[in-house]
């Protein structure tokens, strides 16, 4: 089966509106739900009704996992439709409070540095990098976007590379270094004058920061559904014209570790797995209106338990257990070399 579907085939506002029934429904879950409902707002230009979500969250008698998230989401989107001012008021607030999560740090700054205020940026950043990486040599992933947009504001101002730039450099894993990426100078420092190529690297700059707010904007993974061996059993004995998708569950799972890979080859971040169950799946397609028997419910079932935060990151982290559920560490696993 296919994972979700890539973002510039999603109809956002119908997305938008099975999120929110679908919060109606569990309402245990309405934060992740309603978060990536306004997400999807946001992409369908419906700025307004993202705010309202935001607002609706804020306002809600139960206390949020993450209000700081929230609160960095609702100012970076208030700003992209020209509530400047309410959206400064919002990002100072939660410079004042330090959270000690840092997606809503890396949300924020990113949103002063597209608006070009890249002082403002920088001083985001660097709170924040002194805040939650400190003296760490080897600094927790989530706080790697931190070191990564520090050290791309700090190349576009011109300053010199200092500890936590040579931090970035050393956790940067890809093919292409940090350096070459973030240096807006880097064909003058070659030789060259022509402000085409100068031109190209602003470009990539800009296309850089736009997939970092792409993937924080999906709070999010693209998951893929596993089913663990009983599970499958179950589900194909009750629903037969599902063997199509699923011919042997060795083959499953190698199909998904197959295609997880292929995703991270074609640079999709923020890929996971989520588990399926039987009764949870019928709860679903009753909840569609539809067979559990249709293959094509599959990737929504997927999509939705993804959205009430049930996706476990993929890949796991080195030495720990297989995604497929085994005891096996995953490189011993499905992370061998022929999956
Ligand atoms: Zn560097
Ligand atoms: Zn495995």
């Amino acid at each position: 089966m296919r994972p979700d579907t890539p973002a510039e085939n999603v109809d956002h506002t119908a997305e938008a509106a099975r999120l929110e029934r679908t919060a109606e429904l569990y309402p245990e879950d309405a934060e992740s739900l309603l978060l990536r409902a306004a997400a999807h707002r946001e992409l369908s230009g419906d700025r307004p009704a993202a705010t309202a979500l935001y607002d609706r969250l804020l306002a809600s008698g139960t206390p949020l996992d993450n209000p700081h998230l929230v609160r960095a989401l609702k100012a970076s989107n208030l700003w992209e439709y020209g509530h400047e001012a309410e959206a400064r008021a919002i990002i100072d607030g939660l410079r004042a409070a330090s959270p000690r999560d840092p997606a809503p740090w890396v949300i924020v700054a990113e949103s002063l540095e597209s608006h070009d205020e890249l002082e403002q940026a920088h001083e985001t950043f660097t709170e924040a990098v002194r805040l939650l990486v400190t003296d760490n040599p080897k600094p927790p992933k989530p706080t790697h976007p931190l070191l990564f947009g520090r050290h791309r504001v700090r190349r576009m101002l011109g300053a010199a590379h200092d500890e936590w730039d040579a931090l970035a450099d050393s956790v940067h894993t890809l093919p292409i270094t940090l350096d070459e990426l973030h240096d807006p100078n880097r064909v003058w420092s070659l030789g060259s004058e022509n402000p085409a190529e100068l031109e190209a690297e602003l470009i990539r700059l800009r296309a850089e920061l736009g997939a970092y707010r792409e993937a924080l904007s999906r709070p999010f993974p693209v998951a893929m559904l596993h089913w663990p061996a009983s599970e499958l059993t179950e589900l194909l004995t009750a629903y037969p014209a599902l063997l199509e998708e699923y011919p042997s569950h060795e083959e499953h799972l190698a199909r998904i570790e197959s295609a997880l890979r292929e995703l991270a080859a074609s640079g999709t971040g923020n890929l996971g797995i989520v588990t399926g169950t039987v009764p949870s799946y019928e709860a679903f397609a009753a909840a569609e209106g539809t067979s559990p028997a249709d293959a094509t419910l599959l990737p929504q079932y997927a999509t939705t338990l993804a959205a009430r935060g049930r996706a476990v990151a993929w890949p796991p982290d080195p030495g720990a257990p297989c995604w497929c559920g085994s005891t096996t560490p995953y490189e011993t696993c499905h992370g061998g070399t022929a999956p």
